[in-house]
């Protein structure tokens, strides 16, 4: 056996062992997915909302999961978001983006990445809105865009506060500079809500970055994270590579955007619900037991205050 036999035949074992390796509609399908131990059921992460147990990373949910955990599972009711035409540019590249569309439609039954909701939390009526990152990688065009400015809108018809949980690599450039025009006209809608006096709060998923950061997931009024995601502009190799610095192992994470002001809390999945109401409850100066806790202890403070004035 010669040396061109003895590497071709080597080249077929590893063809061999990669075609042992499952497709990612099979992994889809599968009852299993891994975290940092290794395999583990879907049904067991899903009890715990979708977080590992072991290492508690907050795995990537779709919209309809995310409803169900903020607002109880058929609690809320999903609205019809306007839909503007599929493809205006005919976009054709390795795959033509109909095909895109229909593969993503067709794998997470949502007809664009973003979906808006109304429901309530702890007695407070609210409008909110989720990206789906298996949608196209939760990337914004012209539909997704219109779905969360009817989202603003939804909240200004019935007055109500807008949550947002972000996510998505950015902009659909299979829709180039209408996809763009999102970024302007998302920013534009949410200061709308800011005119009516509706406080807007974003939960950032993993990973939220490049033209969703850019626009309106950066604009709440209060920004909550979830452990660990990914939130950034540009990628990490790019910065390294424009500042010629090396940068922190924990750069863009949560924490390290919390560190650093552009996020303000931090709060694992299962709290989300008690914690964006609480905030709401303040900023809506609705009656809440923190509220009256905060009373009396105000009331507790001005007396010993008042005797030593008189
Ligand atoms: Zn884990």
């Amino acid at each position: 056996m010669n040396w061109l036999t003895k590497a071709i035949n080597f080249g077929e074992k590893i063809k061999k062992v990669l075609k042992k390796r499952a497709s990612r509609e099979e992994i889809d399908n599968s009852d299993w997915t891994s975290c940092c131990k290794g395999p583990i059921l879907k049904k067991d992460l899903e009890e715990n909302l979708w977080v590992c147990n072991s290492c508690g990373k907050h795995h990537r949910i779709s919209c309809r999961q995310r409803f169900d955990i903020f607002f109880g599972k058929n609690s809320y009711e999903i609205l019809e978001t306007p839909q503007p035409s599929d493809d205006p540019l005919n976009w054709v590249d390795t795959k033509s983006y109909k095909d895109r569309l229909k593969i993503a439609r067709k794998k997470t039954n949502q007809n664009c990445a973003v979906m808006i909701a109304k429901g309530r939390v702890n007695g407070i009526e609210v409008t909110a809105g989720a990206i789906n990152f298996e949608f196209i990688g939760g990337s914004c065009g012209a539909a997704e865009s219109e779905a969360i400015i009817y989202g603003v809108q939804q909240a200004i018809d019935n007055q109500t506060p807008y949550i947002f949980f972000p996510c998505g690599g950015g902009q659909r450039m299979f829709e180039s500079a209408i996809a763009l025009a999102g970024m302007t006209r998302t920013t534009l809608a949410i200061n709308e809500l800011k005119k009516n006096n509706l406080p807007y709060i974003v939960c950032f998923t993993d990973p939220t970055a490049g033209g969703i950061t850019a626009s309106f997931a950066m604009l709440g009024d209060i920004h909550f994270a979830e452990p660990g995601c990914l939130i950034a502009f540009a990628g990490k190799r790019v910065i390294q590579a424009t500042v010629k610095e090396d940068l922190s192992a924990d750069f863009q994470t949560a924490e390290f955007v919390e560190k650093h002001g552009f996020v303000d809390r931090i709060a694992h999945r299962k709290d989300l619900r008690k914690e964006i109401s609480t905030i709401l409850s303040i900023l809506l100066k609705k009656n809440s037991e923190l509220n009256s806790e905060n009373l009396n202890e105000t009331s507790n403070n001005i007396e010993p205050l008042a005797k030593t004035a008189s």
